[in-house]
Order: C-alpha cells, then structure tokens, then sequence
C-alpha cells in the first residue's frame, strides 16, 4: 500500500515537473492588407518569446497561428483591435489539448507484441501513438539486425546531451552500383512536429518491411534517412515541455536551445530568424554552431554525391509543400521542374484523402522566412530536388496532431514519396 502511494507521488510529480500550458490559447490572425501584415511580421521579428508563432507569417493568404499567454491576452487584444486584424480562437486552451492529444508514453504490454522473424521479442513501435527517442532507435536497429542486405544503422555524431544521431542507409547490397540515385530525407529539427518522425520511421518501415510488394523503390534507389534530427529536443518534448522546439544548448543563459533549422542557412543573414536568444528562432552564433546541424551536413555531404538527386525535410504543420528559396524570393534556375515534381507528388497523396496541400512558390511571399535544410540541400550540398514538406494539419490540432490521424498522414504521403522516387530513378 505505502508501495502504490509512493508510486502515484512519484507519477504526481513527473507530471509537475511537465511545463503546462494553462489558459494559453491559440489564434489564427489573418492579415487583410499589407500595414496588418506588417504588424505580424513585426511581432513575429521582435517578441517571438512571449507570442509563439506556431507558423512563420508567410503572405497575406495564409493564416497565421500564435499561442499567447494569459498575461499577454490583453496585449494582444489590443494588438489586433489596433490593426484591425482577423482572427478566431482555434485552440481554446492549450494544457487542455496536450492532456487529450498526448500519446506515446504508455508502454504497451511485452507480452502482446508479435515476435519478429528472429524470434527475439518485436519493437514495440507502431503508427497509432507517437514514440519516444529510445523505442525509436530500437526499432531502427532491429530493422538493421533483421535486414542486413537492405538496411544500415550509421551513427552520424553526438547530439549536444551526448546522445547519438543516427541517419539510416537504405540500399540493396545485391544490386549495389555507384551509378545509382539517391533520395536524402531528414525529419524531426523542430522537437514538438512529432508527426514528423512518425512519417519517417513508417517510410523506413514501408521500403524495408514491404519491399516485397515493392522492390524497384530499394533496388534502384538508395535512401539516407535521418528521423530525428533534433533528439535531445524530442526527448525533452516527451519528459518536460510538449511544445519545445529548438535543441538543448543552454548558449543563451537563461534560456536554452537553438533552433536548428536557420542554423543550416547558407545565406542566414538574409531574414526571419531571429537573433534573441530567447526567441523560438534563435539562430546561434554562426552556421553550423550547433552539434546536430555540423552532424548533418557532415554525413550529407558524405553521401550527396553527383547522384543524390533529392532531398525531403519534413515539418509541421500547414501542409505545405515548399521550394527553395525559402530565405529569398527569388526563384532557382530549374524551379519549372521543381514545381512540376511537387504538382504531380500532392495531387498523388491528394488523391488517396483529398487532403490539400499548397505548393509553395516564393512569388506570393511578402515576408521572408528563414531557410532551412532543403535551402542548404540545393544551395550548399547542390541536390537539385529539395524540398520542405509540411505535414498535417491546417491548425485545428497543429502540433498537437491527435495520434488517429498518423496513419492516413503516412499512407497519402507515402503516394506522394513514390511519385518522387519514380521521378528521380528516372534521372540519368
Ligand atoms: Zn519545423
């Protein structure tokens, strides 16, 4: 009995120790012209550490997200009274959302797991809850114990809290040729986009555990997939702050964490990150300051080759699928072939939901954001198809994307990844 009461402290105080979100909510601002619009971009620039901008203030037709804290609702208020602005509750309290949407720490019974064809006891991984960092290396390396001809478990480097990275090969030992494509893709920079690696492990899952109905994606193509990009973040996300979103490196005094993805800026000084340590954007000191980002871009270039023809970093939320430049508005050479290959890649994973996703043209954006790994994929490592994805949904969960919509997220991105995989087999 004193037994069970020690344990419901011990859960009591987990749950204390867990940032909570009481009374934040959610807006969805809408700009109607350009001084509004200004307004946003202004908050978003210089008080990203009270408003946390859920999504970047991109043009005048897309909505804006902000989460703002009680002490600063009647701030805001005023703000979008002043500014004529807008915008309707979408997330009425935020704690409210994470105590519902929250998935992935019950740990189901070993007993009930299938067993693998090694007889050992199977992953405990599946696509109906999110996981956390070590049941995902788990399943990564069963993978590579199990699929030795297929897939190969590569530590890239340590993350800032000594964990270690891995990027996962994907590529048929019996069909190996230095004259095969690659695709490179990359997925949870930002901590609290969980449904990022959730995608990622799946696609591990689909090309190596359902290679059978599929061999030409793993014969002919070789695949570098890195699922969790920011782990020290992720894990954090799980233990203490469900909407942490930069890494762990406590640089910036009181507040910790640089955001990862300006970090691979390769013209970072061009807009949209900010520079407050504080701030959800913070930058960092320089380029690549950050161990995670100096892993990644040493393994990318180790692999981004001649034949590496694209890469996909996966975000949330919005459902976007966004070209380079993301850090200016002009347009690549070759940006008629990218658009075209994003065209035909969305209306495959439209066609299985309807799900709408805009294709990002950097035509329509008043406000420039900061680039991330795709811009560093095309610019810096010279992969010619890099794209960022942002995955489900438009807002009505945003991060907090319930754990029932991970499969159908997965199965119509999935359409979507084979049309780029055809695509790019076919490049000579
Ligand atoms: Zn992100």
């Amino acid at each position: 009995m004193r037994f069970l009461l020690l344990l419901a402290l011990l859960a009591a105080s987990a749950l204390a120790a867990q940032k909570r979100y009481d009374g934040y909510k959610v807006f969805q601002v809408k700009a109607k012209d350009l001084p509004s619009f200004h307004a946003i971009a202004q908050l978003y620039t210089e008080q990203s550490s009270i408003y946390d901008f859920w999504t970047e203030p991109r043009s005048l037709d897309d909505p804006i997200d902000i989460m703002v804290p009680p002490t600063y609702m009647q701030a805001f208020d005023q703000l979008l009274q002043t500014h004529n602005l807008h915008h309707r509750v979408k997330i009425a309290d935020v704690q409210s959302a994470i105590e519902t949407n929250l998935k992935g720490q019950a740990a189901p019974s070993v007993a009930q797991e299938p067993r693998s064809r090694s007889g050992s006891l199977r992953y405990k991984l599946n696509w109906t809850e999110y996981h956390d960092y070590t049941t995902i290396v788990l399943f990564l390396a069963e993978l590579a114990q199990n699929y030795p001809d297929i897939v190969t478990l590569i530590t890239i480097g340590k993350t800032h809290e000594n964990r270690e990275m891995y990027m996962v090969k994907i590529s048929n030992t019996q069909t190996a040729s230095p004259t095969k494509n690659a695709i490179i893709v990359d997925g949870g920079i930002h901590a609290r986009e969980w449904i990022s690696p959730a995608w990622n492990t799946w696609l591990i899952h689909e090309l190596v555990e359902n290679y059978a109905a599929h061999p030409q994606y793993v014969d002919n193509l070789d695949w570098y997939i890195l699922p969790v990009m920011n782990p020290d973040g992720y894990v954090y996300s799980f233990a203490d702050d469900r909407l942490w979103r930069k890494n762990r490196n406590p640089v910036n005094g009181p507040c910790v964490g640089i955001d990862l993805n300006p970090i691979f800026l390769f013209a970072r000084t061009e807009g949209g990150a900010a520079g407050n340590g504080c701030d959800q954007t913070y930058h960092g000191p320089a380029a690549f300051s950050e161990d995670e980002s100096a892993n990644v871009r040493d393994a990318v270039l180790s692999v981004a080759n001649g034949r590496t023809q694209a890469y996909l970093t996966y975000h949330s939320y919005g459902q976007y699928w966004l070209t380079p430049w993301g850090y200016t508005a002009d347009l690549p050479e070759d940006y008629p072939q990218l658009f075209d290959l994003a065209q035909n890649a969305v209306n495959s994973l439209t066609a299985v939901y309807g799900t709408q996703y805009t294709i990002g043209s950097s035509t329509n954006v008043l406000y420039v954001a900061s680039g991330g790994s795709d811009d560093w994929a095309k610019g810096g490592a010279g992969i010619p198809y890099s794209y960022t994805v942002e995955l489900r949904d438009t807002g009505d969960f945003g991060f907090l994307l319930p754990a029932d919509q991970i499969i159908p997220n997965n199965l119509e991105m999935w359409e979507a990844m084979k049309v780029v995989a055809e695509y790019v087999t076919g490049i000579v």
